[in-house]
């Protein structure tokens, strides 16, 4: 049965702080959302203290609804072409020498708004060359046509989030979601451009077994994903999915160990989530390559 309280390991350390305060003051003044606050993250004390976030863009409401994800779903509103100078500005203020950018799903969109994360990579590399991206995008429905428009822009990083386990992914997910559409995607990357370094999440603890989770490490590094992180799955309120388990530090380390033999970059634990330290993440996999 699941503890009432949760378990120390799957808290973070809340504290305020000078430099928290002022990437507050960064974000608002700049217009941005982040993905910190909008799905909760228990991070974000510490990666704001550190004057890193995760950028969201194409505005906070989404056209899907995955059981497990706190961010508003509904009719989002229509893109705002100033945001790639916003996020740019956002950047510059933090002195980000490594940013993520992540964005809800618009399936109202035909690109799923591909053309626009090319827009907002593209201004960030004109106006900030040495700054690398990440850039953690939908599914776009598996269209090749979106994906290959954002892999022409030339992301540091490209990451696609499986989040839940195959057997799991219907239920959790919301259609059209698919676990081997988002297993495609990062195949048709590397596809695509082979030097593209690579990158998803899983989350766990959602009522999956460890061979479950196994066969996911094994689908991603069938894939020849370079970079996977997998974390403890919290979910938001009382109406969203439920937790099944809290994952111990060992069991994770078992599922890093297991994901590093087949030579993928691991990064694993309760409050791992797919920007947790992005940068370290890229350098381990940059010099594994
Ligand atoms: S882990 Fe990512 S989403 Fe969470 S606070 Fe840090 S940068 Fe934001």
């Amino acid at each position: 049965m699941l503890p009432r309280v949760r378990p120390d390991w799957v808290k973070a350390k809340a504290s305020g702080s000078n430099e928290f305060e002022h990437t507050v003051e960064i974000i608002k003044s700049c217009g941005v959302n982040t993905v910190c606050e909008e799905a909760l993250c228990p991070n974000i004390c510490e990666c704001w203290k550190n004057k890193t976030a995760t950028f969201l863009i194409m505005g906070k409401v989404c056209t899907r609804a995955c059981g497990f994800c706190s961010i508003k779903s509904g009719c989002p509103s229509a893109l705002d072409s100033s945001e790639p100078d916003r996020i740019t500005e956002a950047i510059k203020a933090l002195s980000l020498k490594y940013v993520v950018i992540t964005s809800v799903t618009r399936d109202d969109i035909q690109d799923g708004g591909a053309s626009h994360f090319a827009l907002v990579i593209n201004t960030i590399k004109t106006a900030l060359p040495d700054t690398k991206i990440e850039i953690l995008v939908p599914d776009f429905k598996g269209n090749a046509t979106a994906i290959q428009l954002v892999v022409d822009a030339r992301p540091d990083v490209f990451a696609h989030n499986i989040e839940i386990v195959r057997k799991l992914h219907g239920k959790v997910k919301k259609l059209p979601s698919n676990y081997n559409t988002s297993l495609s995607i990062l195949k048709t990357v590397k596809e695509m451009c082979s030097e593209a370094v690579t990158k998803t999440g899983l989350i766990v603890g959602v009522g999956e077994s460890d061979s479950d989770i196994f066969e996911t490490i094994d689908d991603v590094s069938a894939n020849n994903v370079d970079i996977l992180t997998i974390g403890q799955y919290l979910t938001p309120t009382t109406y969203h999915y439920p937790i099944a388990r809290y994952v111990t530090i060992e069991e994770f380390n078992m599922y890093a160990k297991h994901g590093e033999k087949l030579g993928i970059n691991v990064i694993a634990g309760p409050l791992v989530r797919s920007s947790y330290n992005a940068l370290e993440a890229y350098k381990q996999a940059c010099y594994q390559k």
